[in-house]
């Protein structure tokens, strides 16, 4: 060890009198007066710093933390988990082709790389409090009385990150009976709970009715989570239980239940009807029009829609799948701030809180509520308006259109949904020609029916990501945004806003099928399905991956699959 790294490492943990010691002794003197000056203007910049408060370590929330430049403020976190979870790899664990430790990051490991220090606390958050601005925390460690003590923390900026929680919508025995996958444990339970199936199927003494209940697995929901977990399932049964379970493999079945007409539907109906099609040669008995009544141990009871008729169906396992609620602390905060009844937090195209200035919320728990330009059609007008004169010139309006393509993104969205170039399209007159100038009129019939395509973000690791990556750009640039505003300009009061709004950009959507298939949706209307399209997802969920440790893991975990087949130990 050299001498300048002993010295630098007594330094970091000796007390401050040691060290101005240890620096007089070296220099004589001059350098303690320097040390001595040095601290009180840290100390100060320290006072200085803002606090902010993370909730959660999700997609959001590490995103935020990964992006934040630090050095500007004291950072703490709250979160129950001290880990980042690769969601969307989430129906892979189920089955064993990628084991869950390989796609968790420790957050502690995600933030020492950070240039300064965040405070992590293991625990949830249980009340949010505006007013006084602090948030109430419990943490995880409920059977160690000393580890257990509420804590509360105060802030100057509250960044709410912590998600969503699975919705049952109140059917009854859900919560008991099913299988959620929503955290990397429920992943874990379920991948226990396949296997399980399979034992208690081979028992001696059963009947063949009773093996196949067992063996017969209900997905509710055809969303991409429960079509992604039908895939995995499916997969493994062909791949690895016809060698595993032989005596047992013709008796298991996959029932895929989903409440509209067609699965994925949030994806292009050319996917639904391929992903349809699939299913189908694969023996995946997909139900659709069918609503969930009730579940037990032993049967779930569905409604078919179109006939009325009421059914029970025998099951070994079934996954819940059907969407995402709110969870308890988010319900109370929003009652707060008067926005009971709500299913996310509403915020302002900054990611602001409404009602709350100082308080962001990013990810599954929030949704931006997107002025409508409808409401402030008069005041756009009125400042485009610079010679008063009641009617807009091109010249005029050619002032103002970028910053209303900014503020209200629907703008832009109508265009291209009418195929129009730009506004001067918009305002032309009914035979098509472009006008010389309109009047406030005109103005508002061609802007009438642009708030029509605003359109509400889907929960989503993409978005979440973006969004925290967002907040810590304005973050970092929050002191320099004061004195120049970069945002467009404020139609109602004048001046600019201090920052862009927040764009989501959409990269595409995939959804794994199994057998080695996947679809795609990509930007710009492409539509790409099969084993290609499966290398495609393969390389993009590589890259996406948080760490290069994560990276390798899962790398590695696919290609074991590939050569020795899952692991069906229950452990
Ligand atoms: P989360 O990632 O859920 O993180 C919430 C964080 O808050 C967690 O760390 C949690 O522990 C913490 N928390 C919870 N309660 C509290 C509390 N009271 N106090 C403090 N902290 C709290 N999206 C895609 O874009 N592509 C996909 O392929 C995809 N696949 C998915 C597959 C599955 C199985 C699932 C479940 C989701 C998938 N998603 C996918 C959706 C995506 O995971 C979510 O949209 C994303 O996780 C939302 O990010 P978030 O940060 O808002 O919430
Ligand atoms: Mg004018």
């Amino acid at each position: 060890m050299t001498l300048l790294s002993s010295l630098g490492r007594v330094s970091r943990s000796a007390p401050l009198a040691s060290k101005l010691l240890l620096l007089g002794t070296l220099s004589g003197g001059s350098i303690v007066a320097y040390s001595d000056s040095n601290t009180a203007v840290n100390k100060k910049e320290e006072q200085k710093k803002k606090k902010v408060v993370v909730l959660g370590t999700g997609w959001a929330g590490i995103s935020f933390l990964k992006d934040l430049d630090i050095t500007s403020y004291d950072v703490q976190v709250v979160s129950p988990q001290n880990y980042f979870a690769f969601t969307p790899l989430l129906p892979s664990v189920t089955c064993g082709t990628v084991e869950a430790r390989s796609i968790v990051e420790s957050v502690r490991n995600i933030t020492k790389k950070k240039n300064g220090e965040i405070e992590l606390w293991e625990a949830d958050c249980f009340k949010i409090d505006p007013v006084n601005q602090k948030v109430h925390c419990r943490p995880v460690f409920k059977d160690d009385p000393e580890a257990s003590q509420d804590f509360s923390l105060g802030y100057d900026y509250l960044i709410v990150a912590v998600g969503a929680q699975v919705n049952t919508f109140g059917t009854p025995g859900v919560r008991e009976n099913c299988h959620f996958l929503k955290e990397v444990e429920d992943a874990q339970r379920i991948r226990r709970g396949v296997i399980d199936c399979f034992e208690k199927a081979l028992l001696p003494g059963l009947t063949e009715e009773q093996r196949r209940r067992k063996l017969h697995f209900v997905i509710v929901g055809g969303g991409p989570t429960g079509v992604e977990f039908a895939a995995e399932l499916h997969d493994f049964i062909q791949e690895d239980v016809t060698k595993i379970y032989p005596s047992v493999k013709e008796l298991v079945k996959i029932t895929l239940i989903q409440s509209g007409d067609h699965i994925l539907n949030s994806f292009d109906e050319r996917i639904s009807s391929f992903a349809e099609q699939k299913f189908l040669r694969d023996g995946i008995d997909v139900q659709t029009g069918m609503r969930v009544l009730s579940v037990s141990d032993k049967d779930i009871t569905v409604k078919i829609k179109s006939s009325g008729e009421v059914v029970s169906l025998p099951h070994g396992l079934i996954l819940w799948s059907t969407g995402v609620g709110t969870r308890p602390v988010i319900s109370d905060f929003m009652e707060q701030v008067e926005q009971g009844g709500r299913r996310a937090l509403a915020t302002n195209e900054w990611l602001q809180v409404k009602g709350c200035e100082n308080v962001y919320a990013v990810g599954d728990c929030a949704s931006i509520a997107q002025r409508k330009i409808t409401e402030d059609i008069a005041n756009i007008f009125k400042a485009a308006d610079v010679d008063n004169s009641g009617t807009l010139t091109m010249e005029e309006l050619r002032d103002v259109v970028d910053d209303i393509l900014v503020r209200y993104p629907q703008v832009e969205l109508y265009l291209k949904s009418k195929h129009m170039r730009n506004v001067n399209d918009l305002l032309a007159d009914s035979e098509g020609n472009e006008r010389k100038e309109v009047d406030i009129e005109a103005f508002k019939l061609a802007l009438s029916e642009v708030d029509t395509q605003m359109k509400t973000l889907p929960a989503t690791a993409q978005v979440a990501a973006q969004q925290g990556a967002y907040l810590a750009k304005c973050f970092n640039r929050m002191e320099q945004c004061k004195e120049q505003p970069e945002g467009p300009k404020r139609f109602r009061t004048g001046g600019h806003h201090q920052f862009r709004p927040f764009q989501y950009k959409h990269f595409g959507q995939f959804a794994p099928l199994g057998g080695d298939q996947a679809a795609a949706e990509l930007p710009g209307d492409w539509v790409s399905a099969g084993k290609s399209t499966q290398w495609l997802w393969y390389s993009v969920y590589a890259s996406k991956q948080v760490s290069w440790r994560t990276r390798a893991l899962v790398v590695s975990d696919w290609t074991r699959r590939y050569i020795f087949g899952r692991d069906s130990s229950r452990i």
